[in-house]
């Protein structure tokens, strides 16, 4: 056979099998950012609507790539609320949502390095409320 008709018979092959690959890996990251953010919205639906469990939750980098990135916490004692972005938390990307909350502390009812507990409200999309300077987990150390 010459190179010539390889080329044809094999060449157009290839070509199509590459980009059967392609549009599947595309197709597989896709799959993975609806199967994060449903993960991340049944966790948010849950604390927005029950108060919790907390655990077990979504990564930082789940809520991430699932397009939810903000947390919104209330601090439990002056019940003031912030919005915070993911991305901007100090912290490796798999670490579960849960464990932020300890962490998170109100700037305006913390004395020295005490501060009354947060809790987590719910997940969303973009900012929803005004921002508000919180302590972010990673800047007290
Ligand atoms: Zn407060």
């Amino acid at each position: 056979m010459s190179t010539k008709s390889r080329q044809t018979i094999y060449g157009g092959r290839i070509m199509g099998a590459e980009i059967r690959a392609q549009g599947a890996r595309e197709a597989a990251k896709r799959a993975a950012r609806d199967a994060d953010r449903a993960e991340a919205e049944a966790w948010s639906i849950r604390m927005e609507g029950y108060g919790g469990p907390a655990q077990p939750s979504s990564t930082i980098g789940q809520c991430l790539n699932g397009g939810l990135g903000w947390l919104e916490v209330e601090c439990n004692r002056c019940k003031t609320r912030a919005s915070l972005p993911l991305d901007a938390i100090r912290r490796p990307r798999d670490t579960p949502l849960w464990k932020l909350e300890a962490s998170l502390k109100c700037r305006s009812c913390m004395k020295g390095r005490h501060a009354p507990p947060v809790h987590i409200i719910k997940l969303t999309e973009g900012r929803e409320i005004t921002p508000y300077k919180w302590v972010h987990p990673g800047e007290d150390r």
